[in-house]
């Protein structure tokens, strides 16, 4: 899954901008869309400070019930 932008809690820091490996992240004022280039690695998910991306994966969830 392609990562779920939460526009709200995006700082407009570029850090996700920075560790996409395929340049598939694009960011205009606190906005971020994720092209198709995209090949689901997680790494701006990780990278955000604010948790403005998540995914499936990421955060992990601490209760599994
Ligand atoms: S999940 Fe990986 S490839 Fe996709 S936008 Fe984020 S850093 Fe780039
Ligand atoms: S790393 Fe997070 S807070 Fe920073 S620009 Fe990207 S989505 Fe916004």
């Amino acid at each position: 899954m392609i990562p779920e932008f939460h526009r709200e809690l995006c700082t407009d820091c570029g850090g996700c901008v920075g560790v996409c490996p395929v340049d598939a992240v694009e960011l205009w004022r606190g906005d971020v869309d994720i092209t198709e280039a995209c090949i689901e690695c997680d790494l701006c998910v990780k990278a955000c400070p604010t948790g403005a991306l998540t995914s499936q994966t990421w955060p992990p969830t601490e209760d599994e019930d």
